[in-house]
């Protein structure tokens, strides 16, 4: 396993230095949220104890520090990904707030009957609820890409793909990382494909922006959605990264201050993007609060923190693989920091309940997947995800649990 210094990274992470019950802490529920490095936490301290003050339209010391910083973390989140301007860099909540932006005003100003939006099976709620929102008020129809094969070899059809790409889908949105199998979509393939037939391309970063070097023109997408607190930053804030001459063809989603232009009690005019999308008072102190996130990983190195990542899940997938009536969802080499699984004898919520005894943190339930969920045949599975202060002794107690657990129930 790749090591990152792990003594010196979980020095940097002040929540993991506690007790659950009697048993020191295992934080392996990653791929919900991760924890924040000391660095983040003091950025967002200092902020409020020095510049807090409303961004943009001050003229006044603070105003101009919070603009500052808050102009500054859009040209950090640009470097992050290798985006051609700042300008692209659109600040929302998350990744959901992300993708319902595109889908309300890309997909109202451009759908009609007759188009298709095409998606994956394996796609978390947040990337086809708002698309079935927006087919049902534009007309336009879903298509989903199958999700094919068995246990270790579950992933897209991709064979599939090219049938589905017919000249009707006008957007193809699909996950980098499945947050439920791991699995890593080929995605820069998948937009060179969507591309012959002159569809744009959505991708849900969620699970992929903390876990490895992105590069939005290489990947030759034409949004991309991420959300902080899954890569070392606060809650509350995300990106969402479009190519400029779609963002200032799109329409305002949200009305109110700082993204207009010109008001009129007859009408109004927008600015341009990024602020035509930033309605109201942005979250100033999250997106400083972001930028020194980037800049922690960053110094740690992402191609380090996949190797870490990786290392990690696919040593759980060898240890767990060794335990009676487990079934692990997703690829057996490469994958995303995380793994899935059920025990064929106890629910996944028991599992976690029973983990919880044992210091650990799982996740345990649908993982937003329903729709995947049911047709794999599984009401729920457990998910264990690492990041970069988990080390292989972590693995080392989530097997020894699961091995007590195993007995327990059968
Ligand atoms: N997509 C994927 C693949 C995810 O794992 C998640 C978070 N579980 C989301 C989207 C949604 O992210 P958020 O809740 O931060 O908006």
């Amino acid at each position: 396993v790749e090591t990152l210094g792990w003594k010196d990274v979980r020095a940097d992470f002040p929540v993991l230095h506690q007790h659950v019950g009697t048993k020191p802490l295992v934080y392996l529920d990653n791929a919900a949220t991760t924890h924040k490095p000391r660095s983040v936490i003091d950025v967002l301290s200092r902020f409020y104890e020095a510049d807090n003050s409303n961004v943009h339209r001050g003229l006044h010391a603070l105003s101009m520090r919070a603009t500052d910083g808050y102009e500054a973390a859009r040209a950090r989140a640009a470097k992050f990904i290798n985006a051609a301007a700042p300008e692209e860099i659109v600040f929302t909540r998350g990744t959901t707030e992300s993708i319902n932006l595109v889908a309300q005003s890309w997909g109202v100003a451009n759908l009609k009957a007759g188009d298709v939006i095409l998606l994956t099976e394996m796609e978390h709620h947040s990337n086809l609820v708002p698309w079935q929102l927006v087919a049902q008020r534009t007309g336009a129809t879903i298509r989903y890409v199958p999700v094919v094969g068995e246990n270790a070899e579950l992933g897209l059809d991709l064979d599939a793909l090219d049938k589905l790409l017919t000249p009707e889908v006008k957007l193809f949105a699909f996950t980098h990382i499945s947050n439920t199998l791991g699995v890593i979509n080929p995605v820069a393939d998948l937009c060179a494909r969507a591309k012959k037939v002159g569809a744009i391309t959505v991708i849900d970063a969620a699970q992929s922006s903390g876990h490895e070097p992105l590069d939005v023109q290489a990947i030759g997408c034409d949004f991309l959605a991420f959300s902080g607190h899954k890569m070392a930053a606060p809650t509350g804030i995300g990106v969402l990264w479009g190519r400029r001459e779609l963002l200032d063809a799109m329409p305002p989603w949200q009305g109110g201050g700082g993204m207009i232009s010109v008001v009129e009690f007859s009408g109004s005019k927008w600015k341009p993007s990024p602020e035509r999308f930033e309605a109201g008072t942005p979250n100033v102190a999250d997106a400083i609060g972001l930028h020194a996130a980037m800049d922690y990983l960053d110094n740690l190195g992402r191609e380090k923190i996949a190797a870490h990542d990786d290392g990690l899940a696919e040593k759980a997938y060898a240890a767990l693989s060794e335990l009676p009536g487990i079934r692990i969802l997703g690829p057996k080499g490469k994958r995303g920091g995380l793994v899935s699984f059920a025990l064929k004898d106890a629910h996944a919520h028991d599992v976690v309940t029973f983990a919880d005894q044992d210091g650990i943190a799982l996740r345990g339930g649908h993982h937003c997947n329903q729709p995947l969920m049911k047709k794999l045949g599984l009401p729920s599975t457990v998910r264990a995800s690492f990041y970069v202060y988990n080390t292989p002794s972590d693995i080392d107690a989530l097997v020894t649990s699961m091995r007590r657990i195993v007995k327990f129930f059968s």
